[in-house]
């Protein structure tokens, strides 16, 4: 396929590189004179690539949407990134927090490995060229505007970043094209970044630091979002620092009106803090208050802290009441400060909101709205704190935005689709044939009972409708097959294929079969797994719906009574108790509301080839199929 990546961030670099490796012809295409111009200033100038943290670490840091990347991590995480910079060329090392930088210290050695290994898997780069919009056609991509002509692709991946540090490009364009298509863009703030104070001595303490404190935020409404011990530092207009950066997340798009607190002695209760203000208080009873108590904290905090607990600094210490000491010891403890407001884009590190991820389909990254869209990196509604997080949400979605474009169309087009009603032999016929054919036999009831398993996994009960609604729509779920063609169901990057043969299990696929929401999800599934290969499928509506363009559809039945006899003898050869009669009407009853029912009926097309097995043995019956394909 002809794919166009734009933008050349993290996300788009790495989405580039994936879907040229997997055979398609790539052309990135970058506004700026060069690629990875916001990489280039990340963690000041060292670009923390990474986190070496284990899965759940990486998931403890993503404070928006997690659910939605466990696919894409599972794909591409932490160790495959540092595997492919190392790769090429350049030596990683992991710091304090497992944090991961260059061995160097340089982010221009990231830029190189990039650049590198984008170049190698032969995509073309095309830089200074600025993309004005994303044309469609029939709900899937054809095509990107340059200037004044379209040029056509058959899918394009957007990775055009937020709207933080617009000054390297972020200017959310992207997002504009993602909105005239008809996505929703969660509303969007300014995340992990500094916050403007209504204390105006906070100007007075610009440029100090404060090492070892806690920090904790309370939303307007009062209640407690943040409480950390670490770094911040006061600027002219407020706060700044990690652990300010890191409440601004928490705080994000209502950080006016906000409180935060700062405890300056997290490591003395107050009485202990009281026993030392008393002992330098005696110690010093001859001087200043502000003379007596200089060790406490830096001068010029000192001053402040007297003055907010209501304290002449020039007082004398031998008249310091017990109330004042009182005063003291909870300013100490809790110094104020009123947020303003969060500062602007231009000083964020990431923008919180983006394209909505329930439009999105987590396993792949496709737009659920636009066939051949797909999205990747910041511009997605996700985000985390600080600490190489931010960059490998980048690098997992690239990675599997580019990984999951499909093959030439004309793969789906051979596969082959097999409906029927119960009872017919439909399996058993798609079983042999892809056995004989040698290709994959895609087990679609397996799917169902893979979402009972995430049902079960997230105490979501099978027939709570709307509940099992909302959940589809967060899981990932991938179909992976064995070199001996045995196929495995991901839900969430792990493997759940031993879990789906119980009878609890079976029970509620049957009842979350009948969700449409998910009979959607697993139809666009089912769809692309046979975009990347030839495979067999069989079930109500794989012909009508699923795979409506092969040219291989076949419908295979047969007489109620034939089928009631089959089951009738199969029970009493496993010895189970078995009546002719109501298997019979259960059968009736069954067709009935198959062939029925509003959503998606069971019929068998024009266009669909029928083969009546009434008076047929299966192995007949896949010869018929065999001599059509
Ligand atoms: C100062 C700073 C330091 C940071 N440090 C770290 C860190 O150390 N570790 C970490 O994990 N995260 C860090 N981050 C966050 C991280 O850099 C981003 O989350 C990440 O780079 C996002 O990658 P992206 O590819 O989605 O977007 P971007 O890197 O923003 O890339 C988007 C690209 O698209 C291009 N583009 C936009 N519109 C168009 C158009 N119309 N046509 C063509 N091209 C277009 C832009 O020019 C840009 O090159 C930092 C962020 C900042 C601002």
């Amino acid at each position: 396929m002809r794919v166009a990546v734009i933008g050349g961030g993290a996300a788009g670099q790495i989405a580039a590189i994936k879907a040229a490796e997997n055979g398609h012809r790539v052309t990135l295409l970058e506004q700026n004179e060069k690629l990875g111009k916001k990489l280039f200033i990340t963690g000041k100038g060292r670009c923390n690539v990474t986190n070496a943290a284990d899965r759940e670490g990486f998931f403890r840091h993503v404070i928006r949407n997690p659910r939605f990347l466990y696919s894409a991590y599972a794909h591409f995480d932490s160790a495959a990134i540092m595997a492919l910079i190392e790769a090429a060329g350049v030596p990683l090392k992991v710091e304090r927090g497992q944090r991961v930088f260059p061995a160097s210290d340089h982010s221009s050695d990231i830029l190189k490995a990039l650049e590198r290994t984008v170049r190698a898997a032969g995509v073309e780069v095309r830089l200074n060229t600025r993309v004005s919009g994303i044309v469609a056609a029939n709900g899937a991509v054809s095509g990107v505007r340059i200037g004044q002509t379209v040029e056509p692709f058959d899918a394009v991946v957007l990775a055009t970043g937020g709207l933080s540090y617009p000054s390297t490009g972020s200017t959310g364009d992207g997002l504009r094209f993602a909105q005239a298509l008809g996505h929703t863009i969660e509303p969007l703030c300014a995340s992990l970044v500094p916050l403007e104070t209504e204390e105006r001595w906070c100007f007075e303490l610009s440029g100090l630091t404060l090492k070892n404190v806690t920090l904790t935020a309370f939303s307007r409404k009062g209640r407690e979002v943040y409480t950390e011990l670490g770094e911040m530092l006061f600027t002219h207009f407020g706060v700044s620092g990690p652990l300010v950066l890191s409440a601004s997340a928490l705080l994000a798009g209502e950080a006016e009106g906000a409180l935060l607190s700062i405890d300056l002695k997290p490591g003395l209760s107050e009485e202990q803090l009281d026993a030392r203000l008393l002992r330098d208080l005696a110690a010093n009873n001859r001087k200043t208050m502000g003379g007596a108590l200089y060790g406490l904290l830096p001068q010029k905090l000192l001053s402040v802290v007297l003055t907010e607990a209501g304290i002449d600094a020039a007082a004398p210490a031998s008249g310091c009441t017990k109330a004042q000491r009182r005063a003291l010891t909870e300013t100490l403890k809790g110094l104020k400060l009123h947020v303003k407001a969060a500062r602007g884009f231009t000083e964020a590190i990431v923008t919180r909101g983006g394209v909505s991820t329930r439009e999105v389909n987590p396993s792949t990254m496709e737009s659920r709205k636009v066939k051949n869209l797909f999205f990747a990196g910041e511009m997605l509604d996700t985000d985390a704190f600080t600490g190489g997080f931010n960059l490998q949400i980048a690098w997992s979605t690239g990675a599997l935005a580019g990984s999951s474009i499909p093959m030439e169309v004309t793969a789906m087009k051979q596969s082959i689709g097999i409906d029927g009603p119960a009872g017919a032999g439909k399996s058993t016929v798609a079983k042999r044939i892809a056995a004989i054919l040698n290709i994959p036999y895609l087990d679609t009831g397996a799917m169902y009972r893979a979402v009972a398993v995430a049902a079960k996994r997230h105490g979501v009960a099978f027939d709570d409708e709307p509940g099992i609604a909302a959940l589809i729509g967060t899981i990932g779920m991938q179909v992976r097959y064995t070199e001996t063609g045995e196929q495995h169901i991901l839900v969430d990057g792990e493997d759940v294929t031993g879990e789906l043969r119980t009878e609890e299990i079976s029970q509620g696929a049957s009842l979350v079969s009948r969700v449409p929401a998910v009979r959607d999800r697993l139809t666009e599934l089912q769809r692309e797994v046979a975009h990347a290969q030839r495979v067999v499928m069989d079930g109500r509506d794989i012909c009508t719906n699923v795979l409506p363009d092969t040219p291989y559809k076949f419908f295979v039945t047969a007489s109620a009574e034939e089928r009631a006899n089959r089951r009738y003898k199969q029970l009493i050869e496993s010895g189970q108790p078995a009546e002719y009669e109501t298997i019979l009407s259960d059968i009736i009853r069954r067709d009935k509301q198959d062939s029925e029912r509003a959503y998606k009926p069971l019929y068998c097309g024009a266009d669909t080839m029928r083969i009546d097995t009434t008076d047929m043995t299966i192995e007949e019956a896949v010869e018929t199929i065999l001599r059509e394909v």
